[in-house]
């Protein structure tokens, strides 16, 4: 799946949100999460980001990394 990292913090832009086909991207407090069950990984989302928050898992900065298992921890406590 495609993972939001912490370039999103206080940005919450929402481009994303719109460009999703599957709907799979929630609002937390100060970013957006993308649900890893839900994401189809068709990377639409991507490009319309901004502040390019956005990467594939396997494709995340090491600076980003905590943000995959941050993610899951979302969904998991939703
Ligand atoms: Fe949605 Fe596609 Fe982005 Fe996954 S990769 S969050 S399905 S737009």
């Amino acid at each position: 799946p495609y993972v939001i990292g912490s370039e999103c913090i206080d940005t919450t832009d929402m481009s994303c949100v719109e460009e999703c086909p599957v709907d799979c991207i929630y609002e937390g407090d100060r970013k957006l999460y993308i649900n890893p069950k839900e994401c189809i990984d068709c990377g639409a989302c991507e490009p319309v980001c901004p502040v390019e928050a956005i990467a594939q898992d396997r494709r995340v900065t090491e600076e980003n990394e905590p943000h995959v298992a941050d993610n899951r921890r979302f969904f998991v406590e939703l």
